[in-house]
């Protein structure tokens, strides 16, 4: 590839990627927890605590799989709603006044405070998850079913390489574990820049490099050691543990994606670590 750090075949790699999704789709939330003790679900808060989404936040989650991130951009855009006490976040002014004395002089009814605010989500998805394969959507769409949630997300089948959307459609992109698994990724990154609006804001959440030596030594007997046996009780299948691995070790360290992403055309790039650098989280702007 153009950075130089793939060894598998291009061809190859993208079917084995699909056949390691397709493989684990049912499972696939289960072993996320397993394997990484319920930490991914920490990682993916905190990805959504950087985006601080409203229900006006136009969000492509790419690589969306069976829906983590886009779930927890609907809970984050409510608690905002909630916050602000408005749907679209209007903040209501923090100002320190009797509210009614305040109603009696311009001869309105007093608020009543204790009465709920409306938090009532827009009817039109806001959110996109967008992923190339099929079963783990299905899954995605089968939850969203469950939790009642369907009709505030649209689910489309994509590749993250030529994405299927108009120019500056979306206000935020997201990609969470996804973007490793993409052939190419400056395409990948590419797509995110155009798809965005000026302002728009990339953000993604990837497993990444750690610098400590130490503390990379215990999580590399962990991931070789542990891992793939766990796949296999747990999933009954060694290979795809296995490639995870190997593609986590693949993928570029922090600076040097970075550096793709800035290639990219985007701006402000920053990246923070989370758990020692066992995952990273890029953010760029496009400006
Ligand atoms: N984002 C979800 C999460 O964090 O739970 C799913 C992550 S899962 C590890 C990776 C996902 O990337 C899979 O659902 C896979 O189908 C998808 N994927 C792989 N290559 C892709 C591509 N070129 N375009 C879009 N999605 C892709």
């Amino acid at each position: 590839t153009h950075f130089g750090y793939s060894t598998v075949k291009e061809e190859e790699k993208a079917g084995k990627v699909h056949e390691v999704f397709s493989s684990v789709a049912a499972k696939y939330d289960l072993m996320n927890d397993a394997m990484s003790f319920g930490t991914h679900r920490l990682w993916k808060d905190t990805l959504m605590r950087r985006l601080r989404p409203s229900h006006r936040t136009k969000l492509l989650d790419v690589a969306g799989g069976t829906g983590d991130v886009a779930f927890r951009y609907l809970t984050h855009a409510d608690l905002s709603a909630g916050a602000a006490g408005e749907v679209g976040g209007v903040e209501p002014a923090a100002v320190d006044v009797d509210l009614e004395a305040e109603a009696a002089r311009l001869g309105v009814a007093p608020i009543e405070l204790d009465e709920p605010v409306d938090v009532t989500p827009p009817s039109d998805p806001t959110v996109v998850v967008c992923d190339i394969n099929a079963d783990m959507l299905e899954e995605g769409r089968r939850r969203a079913r469950e939790a009642g949630i369907e009709h505030r997300l649209r689910w489309v089948e994509g590749d993250a390489e030529r994405l299927p959307f108009e120019d500056g459609e979306f206000d935020a992109y997201t990609i969470a574990f996804g973007i490793r698994n993409v052939t190419h990724i400056d395409r990948a990154l590419a797509e995110a820049y155009r798809v965005l609006r000026p302002g728009g804001r990339f953000l993604c959440l990837e497993f990444s490099h750690v610098p400590n030596p130490l503390i990379r030594w215990a999580y590399d007997q962990y991931s070789f050691q542990v891992i793939p046996p766990m796949g296999t009780v747990l999933a009954g299948d060694w290979k795809s543990y296995q490639y995870l691995v190997e593609s986590i070790r693949r993928f570029p360290a922090q600076e040097k994606f970075a550096q793709m992403i800035r290639s990219a055309g985007f701006r402000h790039v920053t990246y923070e670590n989370l758990t020692f650098g066992v995952v990273a989280i890029h953010s760029g702007f496009k400006m």
